[in-house]
């Protein structure tokens, strides 16, 4: 086994650089070439026809077949016209990562390239590989694809991709895409209902996502001698470098020169796809990266990070490199996660996170500001349970990511505007449109725009104009976390809108009803504010005072979702019905075991095969040597010693792998899978998996490195 690591540094060794060049010049001449979205639409169809289709799109409106089918031509013609031969629908099944099923534009019965617009509209995968937490057993077998025309269909080698969503035949989602759908629809009605208390030319709020993405590179020769990050996309051993994060000097530090013709590249095939990244840098551990786009209408950027995924993926290979989007491939590093920012932006151009000089806007602002983060105490739960993953547990609460307590971080100065606002709050209603805040909330722009004022351990932070949700996970689809924030925060504004106009009706003046309201909610959600270090074990002690759940794991954080709370509020704005919901968890807690399952097998057969056997041959030389001693007359206390160590060792790997094995078969047996995928996270992975790794990291340390069969982490990491 050793050869294959010492096969792979010499290859390492061996490398050279893939110069990349521009294709053009500049990046606006050859950017989002391999979209077809609403230019080319508007050049290729009749004017008629578009105005339908654009309208369409605008008001979610469904398209007739006619429209359906001029679209579908148009499309066929731009893609055929750039070497394209096949179409397929493009969805994002609850497996995480993406799916398609191509065909062919060529009909051989009429000899010809064919495209109608009913293929178009909606195509038949074979749904059954795909999850469906039980819906399609006890409804229907199978499902349809549909067309989701507010994203655009893009050029993907030489196929045409339509992104769709999928779902059964009874109409049951069973996608990551649909329930999001709903989400932001739900939050453009609620949040323009408000906006509407303040301004009647807003009739539309948009939902934008910038997700940053974060990423670890590992050479490919590497990462392939390495079973572990083969089978689990993490490392399940390795000691930790002599030299990890703690000089941090990755962060600021220049990008090694194989990584860096990647990033070229990877960006280039991004911005071919219209897909607009825009920065890059290190990480702060070494070998991780971050690329970050500028946001997006946040459901044409979840499918951009999805395919950003993907592109990355296959311009690593290019370059001999492996990217790694899992949430923790190496203990004791930082983990990976992907921050949401987030905010909503009406027609009118205004970001309505964004606080600004009048201080009649600034109630508009904090509107929103304060019934955010009302949202968020009333259902933070249901927030960690929306970035729960068997991989993110790994991440969430490990001392450098954000923890599992849901809290948010809103900086000193709005802290000062908020707490004025919950004392005091006496406001002054002068003549016409001034009001009079004895606030001083006038001064807010200035004040905030400081970016020192930041807090890199909140899980849920305001950053100027934008909240960021940094929980989520480095592999996940944002679309699920994106749904539930968009959710809860509707909820919370209709709720506010209720509230005001009652309010109103009582006949309170407008603008003191609405202050009035923000005050309670001040109060009310005042325990999911915090500005300390969220990674610190005061406040783990502070949040359990608060009453705030610190919910570790992920079979226990998904039963928010069947909360009555969380059931009503999805069922209410049309979002996921309980029987979606049900399945859903269904499926997210026999992925949890799945993977916690792989991860235990790779462990068991690493430890077993390859790490034992090595030891052993090790240890035979120590014993040879010892004897040899001894027969010298030397002493050999020393060598003994570590024989007997070893030993040590290998006792508590082979006990804790077989004990392991042992309870695996007891929990298999369990039949209900909230109970099994509990007793995997709690009796198989916190039981044994750190305790093996413990022995084989201490193996590590005492082995010959000449014999050692796995690629060690500062070769893995520290990549030039
Ligand atoms: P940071 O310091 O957190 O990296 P940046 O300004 O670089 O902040 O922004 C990070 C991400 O936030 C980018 O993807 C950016 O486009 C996005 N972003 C900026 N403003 C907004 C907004 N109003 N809504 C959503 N995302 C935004
Ligand atoms: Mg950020």
């Amino acid at each position: 086994m050793a050869h294959l690591r010492f096969e792979a540094l010499r290859k390492l060794n061996e490398r050279g650089r893939v110069p990349v060049d521009l294709p053009k010049p500049l990046i606006s001449q050859f950017f989002a070439e391999n979209v077809f979205g609403m230019e080319q639409l508007r050049a290729t169809l009749a004017p008629a026809i578009f105005k339908k289709v654009s309208s369409a799109i605008k008001n979610h409106e469904k398209i007739d077949d006619t429209t359906a089918d001029a679209v579908a031509s148009a499309a066929k013609s731009w893609a055929i016209a750039k070497g394209a031969s096949h179409f397929t629908h493009w969805f994002q099944p609850m497996t995480g990562g993406t799916a398609e099923k191509h065909d062919s534009f060529f009909d051989a019965l009429s000899g010809i390239e064919k495209f109608k617009g009913s293929e178009l509209v909606q195509q038949e995968p074979d749904a059954s590989s795909f999850p469906s937490g039980g819906i399609r057993s006890t409804f229907e077998a199978r499902g349809y694809t549909a067309w989701d025309p507010t994203s655009p269909m893009f050029l993907y080698g030489k196929t045409l991709c339509i992104p769709t969503i999928f779902v059964s035949y009874t109409g049951e989602t069973l996608d990551a895409k649909s329930p999001l759908l709903k989400a932001l629809k739900a939050v453009d009605v609620s949040a323009t209902r408000v906006c509407q208390l303040f301004d009647k030319d807003i009739n539309h709020v948009t939902a934008s996502l910038g997700p940053e993405q974060e990423y670890f590179v590992v050479d490919k020769a590497l990462f392939m001698a390495r079973p572990d990050l083969v089978m689990a996309g993490k490392t399940v051993f390795g000691h930790a470098p002599a030299r990890g994060q703690q000089m941090e000097d990755h962060y600021f530090g220049s990008i090694p020169g194989r990584v860096y013709d990647f990033m070229k590249e990877f960006e280039i095939e991004c911005w071919k796809l219209g897909i607009p990244v825009r920065t890059r840098h290190n990480e702060v551990a070494p070998s991780q990266f971050e690329v970050a786009p500028l946001f997006e209408e946040v459901n044409v950027a979840n499918d951009h990070n999805q395919l950003l995924m993907d592109v990355m993926s296959r311009v690593a290979d290019k370059h001999e490199l492996k990217v790694l989007f899992h949430e923790k491939p190496f203990a004791g590093l930082n983990g990976t996660g992907k921050h949401n920012n987030w905010s909503l932006i009406t027609n009118t151009g205004v970001n309505l996170y964004a606080p600004t000089s009048s201080a009649r806007d600034n109630l508009l602002f904090l509107t929103f500001f304060v019934t955010t983060i009302k949202a968020v105490h009333e259902h933070a739960d249901l927030l960690r349970a929306s970035i729960a993953t068997a991989a993110n547990d790994f991440r969430l609460g490990a001392n450098e990511a954000p923890p599992a307590i849901m809290s948010v971080f809103i900086g000193s100065q709005m802290t000062a505007v908020l707490d004025e606002l919950e004392k005091k709050g006496n406001v002054k209603i002068e003549k016409g449109d001034n009001m009079y805040m004895k606030l001083g909330i006038d001064q807010i722009p200035e004040i905030i725009l400081d970016a020192t004022d930041r807090n890199r351990t909140s899980p849920f932070a305001f950053t100027g104009n934008k909240f960021e949700f940094r929980a989520v996970g480095g592999s996940d689809n944002c679309a699920t976390a994106m749904t539930a924030l968009n959710l809860i925060v509707a909820d919370q504004l209709d709720k506010f809108h209720e509230a005001v106009t009652a309010e109103i009706e009582k006949g309170t003046e407008k603008r003191l009803a609405i202050v009035n309201v923000l005050r309670k909610y001040i109060k009310e959600s005042k325990a999911i504010r915090f500005e300390g270090d969220g990674y610190s074990d005061e406040w783990v002690k502070e949040a359990a005072k608060r009453g705030l759940s610190n919910i570790k794991n992920t079979p226990r954080a998904l039963d928010a979702y069947l909360s009555k709370k969380s059931l009503e509020l999805f069922e209410k704005h049309g979002v996921l019905s309980h029987k979606e919901v049900e399945a859903r968890n269904e499926i997210r807690l026999e992925a949890y075991i799945k993977r916690v399952q792989i991860e235990a097998r790779v462990i068991g057969d690493l430890a077993m095969n390859h790490i034992i056997p090595t030891a052993i041959v090790y240890q035979n030389k120590l014993i040879e040597n010892a004897n040899g001693l001894k027969g010298l007359g030397v002493d050999n206390k020393t060598v003994v010693q570590t024989i007997k160590e070893i030993s040590g060792h290998i006792d508590a790997i082979k006990n804790g792998v077989r004990e392991m094995i042992e309870e695996r078969k007891r929990v298999n047996k369990m039949t209900d899978t909230h109970k099994r995928a509990i007793a995997y996270c709690e009796d198989i992975k916190e039981a044994y998996f750190d305790k093996i790794r413990d022995a084989v990291d201490k193996l590590e340390l005492l082995v010959d490195d000449e014999d050692w069969p796995l690629v060690k982490y500062r070769e893995l990491l520290f990549l030039r």
